[in-house]
């Protein structure tokens, strides 16, 4: 038996009525703190990506007491920084018809009718704001020659809504709210704690009121207490261990409060993106995104014969296959990622893919550079040329790129509700960390807005209503459940140390992503996910038996950290197959080869999976319980998504 079924759950803080003013009348509904009182409360806030730095610096601004923890050495490196293309908003500027219900229709669609209609609206809602925050904050967005914001498209959008820093968005927008957050640190009403992992949440009286946290550089284990935790922990795509990811991207903050009681949702909605420099050999660690702006000029194809040796210049137009732009003519080269990945693989899947082992599709600039010029091209997307180029050894503006499907984002992650708060009291999730409002497949561009919208605008009025009732009584480092968090966390690591195996955590990890990239990665089968469970399970036995973690934890300790982490991504990577498993239609981001239609494309069902999918950790020998969040289309009917 894999899973129990559990009870439904609700979102019992959305309110009913016009979507258009729900959002309005929750704020309204919800209570407020006193601006003397909020100095009394203290939040903390891990993570300082897009969506924690600005949680903290807006929190600390409201005049909460606010603390901020990330693993890195500054805040400023945390994962966001790595975005490329860009942040959707519904500001209108190109006058092609974009609108708040334009964008919120997309993403619903886009997400294969598998998010809250409720959260989808207010994101869209935010956006706008979103936007003059952040040029407010100083934020070099590109612009056009008139003076106004420039934008661009992103895929599953005929609009053009994404704002951009060239390929730097997410540095540039990370600036922004750094620099916001060190103002609150200036001011007093922020405390910033560096290179500090938390490795476990404190729950006291049903509520959460800390974190244990290790101390990288000392190896120091301390706790730490507040009214109220948030997580802005990102997502968990390096269960993969190949990814775009920064090599530090782990779960292990979630999956700490998810055996603390708080849901998983929908843990298996990963998101595979269609324009990566393809995998050069069994020694790389990490993988590198080619930014999906680039299909706004780039054409994707494939030569028509399978097996043709030729050189790219050397193949006639006549013989190529820009398979995109045949198969789904209106959208063209900017088709959702879910569906440009499946295409990809399937042309790659005959024979036709191109470079070493087949695996790879071309992405040509020619045209572009002919219609447009190089300096234009260069203009927009230069930084993104130039990486491809040190990394690969050509030219793009020569050669045209070459590229394969790899893993990029998770749409899965804690249970949250309209208030963003987890199924535990007191521990609100943001960023990507949370199961988000992207459904079974995001959209590009919309992370980004969801972690700055989470952070900048919903959280800070949603957790007022919650801290309201705060200060809650005084908790210290001697109360037992405290003292229970910590030991649990010192045992932990002293049983990682205890195993003095033979393997390296590395090794297993890129095991692990092995068996997660064939059986639960592009495409998934009854058959493939029994047996990866199976694989994962006596992997796991093998590593705490095998694992080699050579050091102590008294000390700055890297491949400790790893193993704490990858311990963590075998207990989730078990749950996201048994979700998928039981996920028996295809949607989104999730792809169910038993499940599709007479051409290839996903077929959902409707009828029985129209549900947010929250799993309960039920302790490490019985099987997780399935708690279903039912789904209700009131603006977007579902239809079969088409782009053709
Ligand atoms: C290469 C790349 C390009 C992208 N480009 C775009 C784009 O153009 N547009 C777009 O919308 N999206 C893009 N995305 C997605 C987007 O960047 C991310 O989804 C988003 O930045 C996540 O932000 P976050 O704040 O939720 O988390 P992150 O930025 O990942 O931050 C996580 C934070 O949590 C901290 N943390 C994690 N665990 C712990 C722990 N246990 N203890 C203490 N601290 C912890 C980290 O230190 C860090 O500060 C891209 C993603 C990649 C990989």
């Amino acid at each position: 038996m894999y899973y129990v079924d559990g009870e439904p759950i609700a979102d019992t803080k959305s309110p009913d009525g016009p979507i258009e003013t729900r959002w309005d009348r929750r704020r309204f509904g919800a209570k407020l703190v006193n601006p003397a009182n909020r100095r009394k409360l203290t939040v903390i806030v891990v993570g300082t990506g897009l969506a924690g730095g600005s949680a903290a610096a807006t929190l600390g601004e409201a005049g909460y007491r606010v603390k901020s923890y990330c693993y890195q050495d500054s805040p400023r490196r945390a994962h966001s920084i790595a975005a490329q293309g860009g942040i959707n908003a519904a500001k209108n500027y190109r006058n092609d018809g974009d609108s708040i219900h334009r964008l919120f229709y997309d993403t619903v669609k886009g997400g294969d009718f598998r998010s809250r209609e409720s959260n989808v609206y207010r994101l869209a809602q935010v956006s706008v704001e979103i936007i003059d925050q952040c040029v407010a904050q100083g934020v070099p967005f590109a612009r056009e020659y008139g003076g106004l914001l420039d934008n661009r498209s992103f895929g599953g959008a005929q609009v053009s809504r994404t704002f951009y820093a060239r390929g730097q968005t997410g540095q540039q927008l990370l600036l922004g709210a750094y620099q916001a957050l060190e103002r609150q640190v200036a001011a007093g009403t922020v405390e910033t704690y560096t290179r500090h992992e938390m490795l476990e949440l404190i729950v006291v009286d049903g509520r959460a009121r800390g974190i244990v946290v290790r101390d990288l550089v000392t190896g120091e284990i301390r706790t730490d207490f507040a009214d109220a935790v948030v997580l802005a922990t990102g997502g968990y795509g390096n269960v993969f261990f190949l990814s775009t990811n920064a090599k530090g991207c782990n779960v292990t903050a979630s999956w700490r409060a998810h055996r603390k009681g708080a849901l998983f949702a929908n843990p298996c909605y990963t998101q595979i993106h269609p324009t990566c420099i393809p995998q050069s050999g069994e020694h790389q660690s990490k993988l590198t995104l080619m930014s999906e702006s680039l299909r706004n000029d780039g054409r994707v194809w494939v030569p028509l014969e399978a097996g043709d040796p030729r050189a790219p210049g050397d193949i006639p137009e006549a013989e190529r296959d820009y398979y995109l732009e045949r198969i789904y003519p209106s959208f063209g080269n900017l088709v959702p990622r879910d569906i440009a990945s499946r295409a990809t693989k399937n042309v790659c899947d005959e024979g036709r893919g191109v470079g070493p082992g087949g695996l790879g599709v071309y992405l040509d600039f020619a045209d572009a550079i002919g219609r447009l010029g190089r300096d234009a091209v260069e203009a927009k997307y230069g930084n993104l040329f130039e990486m491809y180029e040190r990394i690969t050894g050509e030219d793009p503006y020569e050669v045209p790129m070459r590229i394969y499907p790899a893993v990029h984002y998770t749409m899965g992650g804690l249970w949250v509700d309209y208030d963003l708060q987890a199924t535990i009291p007191g521990l609100f999730v943001i960023g990507e960390a949370n199961f988000s409002d992207h459904g079974a497949n995001r959209l590009g561009a919309s992370a980004l807005m969801q972690g700055l919208a989470d952070g900048y605008f919903v959280l800070p009025n949603t957790i007022n209503d919650y801290l309201a009732a705060g200060p809650f009584p005084q908790v210290d480092a001697g109360h037992p459940d405290a003292v229970e968090a910590r030991t649990a966390v010192e045992d932990r690591l002293t049983r990682l140390l205890a195993v003095d195996g033979d393997r390296t955590v590395d090794s297993f990890h890129r095991e692990l992503g092995r068996i997660m990239w064939d059986y639960c990665g592009m495409e998934r089968t009854e058959e493939g996910l029994r047996k990866a469970i199976d694989l994962i399970r006596a992997l796991r036995d093998e590593y705490w038996q095998r694992v080699r973690v050579p050091g102590s934890a008294a000390t700055l300790n890297q491949a400790l950290e790893k193993a704490g982490r990858v311990a963590d991504f075998f207990e989730l990577a078990e749950l996201m197959c048994v979700d998928a498993l039981h996920r028996t239609e295809s949607c989104g981001g999730h792809f169910r080869a038993e499940s599709q239609t007479e051409d290839g494309e996903a077929r959902r069902d409707d009828e029985h999976f129209t549900y947010v999918a929250a799993w309960e950790w039920a302790g490490a020998s019985a099987p997780p319980v399935l708690h279903k969040e039912d789904l209700t289309f009131e603006y977007v009917q579902p239809s079969q998504r088409s782009y053709k």
